[in-house]
């Protein structure tokens, strides 16, 4: 079976409510649908998130980069040389992680569906269901009290807290969704790279002293800041997840290697897709590092992608996937069902997800 033809698309969907961090407002998803096509009729489908500010890549970046170089280095390429196919996507260009990614995750589709296996078992894994975060978008303290009412309501039992741009404050809207909420539900605290890291160290000390119970604090100085992130970890007992300043298998590497950070935040945007992604779990797993499985803005293929290696990869055990729970349409079928704060695997194979109107 070979490659035959790579195509690029749109995909829209319509978020519920606006989605707002310390570095921006979305108010809608619009993100590049791929499709690998084979000489035997199957299809791949992949999805890239243009998130300029996190990975440097526009949308007719992602597009340029998949519909020459990458489309390029792949016609003609036979599926079963996976290997080979995946040192020439990963050689055809530098950097562009998001189009590496979409390209990457339809491929491990066609591999899978070649085998007639569900992604994550083909990973190894059989985890079959997942619980996810959901984030509370950056707001006034009482708007985020009252979204943080509404998703507890709503079934979720870990909420994604977005703070950073007032670090003074931030740990008193902290301590405000923690006594809204109770003691029972797990509160993640993301600034965004918002702090710097001696803001950082003091608002977690304070968010510490306050009794806010938080079971990490995600990203909270700038991404090129390692030696800053290190200093924060240092002094904090609240245990601190790498994001934006981790892609690569090196950049875990050197984040395990010094000690900079306790977690990873594992992103297929970020990592360029599944293959770089496993690295990654391999140094974890050898390092004992816990992994959190994140998603930029993405609707069901890419974040059905990235729930079959969170349901495949013992490592991660976090998951922050609440992409299409954010999203107000669903114009999807099949793979892992997407219900509040539950993500089951199914047996269908490949991805699973199809897309009712491109097929
Ligand atoms: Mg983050």
């Amino acid at each position: 079976m070979k490659i035959t033809k790579i195509t690029t698309d749109t995909l829209s969907v319509p978020l519920k409510k606006p989605f707002k961090t310390a570095l921006r407002t979305v108010h809608a998803i619009e993100n590049v649908l791929v499709r690998v096509e084979t000489d035997e009729g199957l299809i791949g489908l992949g999805e890239a998130a243009p998130t300029a500010l996190i990975t440097g890549d526009t949308f007719p970046a992602i597009e340029g980069a998949i519909r020459g170089p990458i489309a390029a280095a792949l016609t003609g390429h036979p599926l079963d040389d996976f290997d080979g196919l995946m040192a020439a996507l990963h050689g055809a260009l530098l950097k562009n992680t998001s189009a590496k990614a979409a390209v990457d995750m339809a491929l491990y589709d066609l591999r899978a569906q070649s085998l007639g296996v569900p992604l994550y078992k083909l990973l190894g894994g059989n985890k079959q269901r997942l619980d996810t975060d959901i984030t509370i978008s950056l707001n006034s303290t009482e708007t985020m009290v009252s979204d943080s009412l509404e998703a507890v309501e709503a079934g979720f039992r870990i909420l994604k807290i977005k703070v950073g741009r007032d670090p003074a404050n931030d740990p008193q809207t902290i301590a405000e969704i923690r006594q809204a909420v109770g003691a029972d539900v797990i509160l993640r605290v993301d600034p965004n790279q918002g702090w710097t890291p001696k803001e950082a160290v003091r608002a977690i000390l304070l968010i510490e002293d306050k009794g806010c119970d938080v079971e990490l604090v995600e990203q909270p100085v700038h991404a090129l800041d390692i030696n800053g992130l290190r200093f924060v970890t240092e002094r904090v007992q609240t245990p601190i997840l790498a994001d934006e300043c981790m892609f690569s298998p090196q950049d875990a590497e050197e984040i395990i290697r010094t000690r900079a950070a306790d977690y990873l935040n594992i992103k297929l945007m970020k990592t360029g897709g599944i293959y770089q992604a496993l690295k990654i779990c391999a140094l974890a797993e050898t390092h004992r590092v816990q992994c959190m499985m994140g998603c930029m803005l993405e609707a069901k293929i890419s974040v059905g992608a990235a729930a079959h290696l969170a349901a495949g990869k013992g490592i991660i055990r976090m998951v922050d996937l609440d992409g299409p729970a954010l999203c107000a349409a669903d114009p999807f079928t099949g793979g892992p069902v997407f219900n509040g704060p539950g993500i089951t695997m199914t047996g269908d194979p490949g991805l699973g997800v199809r897309l009712q109107a491109f097929e």
